[in-house]
């Protein structure tokens, strides 16, 4: 069934309880069970959940020990007997949603990524910062040949977030989103989105070094929450009006109180990022008076991540990754935590 050597063992970055020190071991390769596929994993991305997983952030019972790692590109190595929507030698992703049940009333309505049932990879189950990966065969993306692996691995999480992300602000071609965060990684995919998309990109982010990578990017406007005196008045004075929506990617809470003043009436501010306990404060009366949505998404279901990977396929999102190896994930970490990313990092499992 496979024409790949598969070894018996394989390094993975492991831990063993919450905020246990990150090692690199020898595990066993897994097998695939009937409706899964083996993944060798060739980049995968670095994303901000799985520093977020590591550190115990999420209010959720998670199993260790466990493999972290959500946005793996590869080649299927071998196939489960009951597979049939992927061949040996194809190219897959390995994304957050790792399987999904497909009967429940989510599933069934196209919301796979908010099914009751799900499998999280490097969640729930190993993910992609292990050189051979196992998801299910439904769940996993094709990725077209002419596609740069490296490249597309943060597609697999950061880009199908915001993509549907900026979907949900119900935003509009010509229309002017506003993003939190702009210059780190989730920001940075979501101004090339939005640009994609027929958007128009006020980007908020600290510092003239993220500026100037925002504007590179292809926002139009750049607020500095750090120097202004008054953030709402000049939102509102660039944009002849306010925001039409925003897309809240900060790792902070604090972005939302001022957002809720500077969308324009009847505007939606998506909420993505998850600031360790974050809360949101909002005046009611703004609210309802000025018939502001605000809403939640997390990921994107398949046919998403489909339309996402086609975006990059089409050429128009190229976000800078910097790329290293399994063994430099502390080093990400701590550089995340320090605000110090501006594209988004990669891993090259060669390495
Ligand atoms: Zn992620
Ligand atoms: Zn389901």
């Amino acid at each position: 069934m496979s024409d790949l050597n598969i070894p018996k063992t394989q390094k993975a970055l492991i831990f063993d309880k919450i905020g246990d020190p990150l090692e690199i071991r020898q595990i066993p390769v897994p097998e695939p069970g009937p409706d899964e596929l083996l993944v060798k994993i060739l980049y995968t991305g670095v994303c901000h959940s799985d520093l977020h997983i590591w550190l115990g952030d999420f209010p959720l019972p998670l199993p260790t020990p466990i493999v972290g790692g959500h946005e793996g590109a590869g080649i299927v190595a071998k196939i489960g007997t009951n597979v049939k929507n992927f061949n040996v030698g194809d190219k897959a992703g390995i994304k957050w949603i790792n399987g999904s049940c497909l009967s429940c009333d989510q599933c069934k309505l196209g919301f796979d990524q908010s099914c009751v049932a799900t499998l999280f990879s490097g969640g729930t189950r190993h993910g992609t910062f292990q050189e051979y990966a196992l998801v299910k065969a439904t769940e996993a993306p094709h990725i077209p040949d002419n596609v740069d692996l490296s490249k597309i691995a943060p597609v697999l999480c950061a880009g199908v977030t915001v993509y549907r992300a900026l979907k949900e602000s119900n935003v509009k071609a010509g229309q002017i989103v506003a993003i939190t965060g702009a210059g780190g990684g989730l920001g940075s995919m979501a101004i090339q989105y939005a640009k994609a998309m027929g958007m128009r990109v006020l980007a908020l982010d600290i510092g003239a070094e993220k500026e100037k990578h925002c504007k590179k990017l292809g926002a139009e406007f750049f607020v500095d929450p750090s120097v202004e005196t008054n953030i709402v008045e000049k939102v509102v004075t660039l944009t002849k009006g306010g925001v039409h929506g925003v897309v809240h990617v900060a790792t902070s809470d604090k972005p939302l109180e001022t957002a809720i003043k500077y969308v324009r009436t009847r505007g939606t501010i998506v909420l993505v990022s998850l600031p360790k306990d974050a809360k949101l404060v909002a005046d009611v009366f703004l609210i309802v008076a000025r018939a502001i949505t605000i809403k939640g998404t997390i990921v994107g279901s398949r046919v998403d991540t489909d339309e996402a990977i086609e975006f990059f396929a089409r050429g128009l999102i190229d976000i800078p990754i910097e790329i290293y190896s399994l063994k430099d994930i502390p080093e990400v970490y701590d550089r995340m935590q320090k605000g110090q990313i501006r594209g988004r990092v990669v891993v090259d499992l060669s390495k």
